[in-house]
């Protein structure tokens, strides 16, 4: 079944939508979301979503996250007019510069967030999951600043993939936990995680590093990944006198992009566009595009669109960036993509380290793979509609992919 057959009546999610009506209170993204977990992790999750409601929207929370916001991590980031590339493109496009964050990416907003509601509801040690390493970079660091130790669980081979990663958190101060089961990748890792945290669910907290798994994650990381879209939109008007015409972002769980459109959800006259891992191919196996391809089903905790066979069996994924290399995506991108407010494409492989390339001779910056996914996408929506206003989130830098590149984009050259 594809997104298209699906029954359900759009105009009314929509509505709902823009009323700001999800998630419902048992969860639900419309028909997506909720909560499909053995019993014994019902309690913590009850638990964790109490604090969520409580604590989020506390005075004396906020001003604390918005502290380390300002002064740990860096932000406000920058909003950047990309002169080259827009001559180049015959568009005009905005760089939200999420690589400028600390620890290179958008992931320490979700992880400074989560790691200080942790440390309000008593937690006394944190688990955490990476796939390429940059959620457990991000996570080590948040807890090093807040003084909490720290285990993060890795698949064997992702371990193998990402050992520059691995070390750095070690040296932030991580016990970094090889998961041997399963297909020892992101998938393992993360039921791993929640296996520690059931056992023990009052003095661990589990730091989930996308808007995925059960409620309330996909809600919570969604509000704290919301800063970048505020501070984009903000900036658009101040430095471009408008807002932009398209909004583009990469998805993988979907993190930075629902953190960049959930602000612009109501601008109808935004036009909004997600890029996924095409990888190779549109075949099963080939890609990473659970949006595109999927169908419905569940994963880790959320009724979500996957890649799956006929049997339902969930397929391994491929892509060139290891961020985006994930076989399903948070509740939310199914439900915005099933109501059609944001459309999702595949940049595939190729045309994505194209358009990194393209980024770096042009602005003198390397975007992260993943990143450079919008990229691609976004020229590929300025080729089709000249003179349009692009704001892009670049969601991390690309120096951590160095090793890939060199296989790929540099082979020959250096
Ligand atoms: C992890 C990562 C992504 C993909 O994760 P989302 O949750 O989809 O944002 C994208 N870009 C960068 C730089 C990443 O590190």
């Amino acid at each position: 079944m594809r997104i298209e057959s699906f029954k359900v009546d759009r105009e009314a999610l929509l509505a709902q939508t823009l009323a700001g009506a999800f998630p419902d209170q048992r969860g639900r993204f419309g028909p997506f979301g909720g909560r499909y977990v053995p019993e014994t992790l019902v309690p913590a999750l009850d638990r964790l979503q109490e604090g969520v409601s409580s604590i989020l929207p506390d005075p004396a929370f906020r001003a604390e996250l918005e502290s380390e916001l300002r002064t740990w991590v860096g932000r406000p980031t920058p909003l950047t007019f990309a002169r080259e590339l827009s001559r180049r493109w015959g568009a005009e496009v905005w760089l939200k510069r999420e690589d400028l964050a600390h620890t290179g990416a958008h992931k320490i907003n979700n992880a400074i967030g989560q790691a200080l509601l942790a440390k309000r509801l008593g937690a006394k040690r944190i688990v955490a999951e990476t796939g390429a390493g940059q959620h457990g970079v991000a996570s080590a660091a948040a807890c090093a600043r807040l003084g909490l130790p720290c285990v993060v669980y890795m698949g064997a081979v992702d371990m193998e993939r990402q050992a520059p990663n691995v070390g750095r958190m070690k040296l932030l101060g991580a016990q970094v936990v090889p998961v041997t089961g399963g297909d020892q990748t992101l998938r393992a890792a993360i039921d791993e995680a929640l296996r520690d945290w059931v056992s023990d669910p009052d003095g661990t907290y589990y730091l989930l590093g996308s808007a995925v798994g059960p409620h309330p994650y996909p809600y919570m990381v969604r509000e704290f990944q919301s800063v970048i879209g505020v501070e984009a939109r903000a900036q658009m008007l101040e430095q471009a006198g408008a807002l932009p015409d398209v909004t583009v972002a990469c998805v993988g769980g979907g993190s930075n992009a629902i953190g960049l459109f959930h602000p612009f959800v109501r601008d109808l006259g935004v036009k909004l566009l997600g890029f996924e891992a095409g990888g190779t191919g549109t075949g099963l196996g080939q890609n990473a595009a659970s949006l595109a391809y999927g169908r419905p089903g569940v994963l880790q905790g959320c009724y979500s669109l996957l890649l799956q066979d006929e049997h339902g069996q969930v397929q391994e994924t491929h892509s060139v960036s290891a961020g985006l290399d994930y076989p399903g995506v948070g509740p939310e991108h199914a439900l915005l993509a099933t109501i059609g407010r944001v459309s999702y494409e595949a940049a595939e492989d190729g045309e994505s380290l194209e358009a990194l390339a393209e980024c770096c001779e042009a602005e003198g910056i390397l975007p992260a793979i993943e990143s450079a996914h919008a990229f691609a996408g976004a020229k590929r929506h300025a080729k089709a509609n000249p003179g349009s206003r692009i704001l892009i989130g670049l969601s991390g830098r690309g120096d951590k992919d160095m090793p890939t590149l060199q296989r790929t984009l540099l082979k020959g050259v250096l």
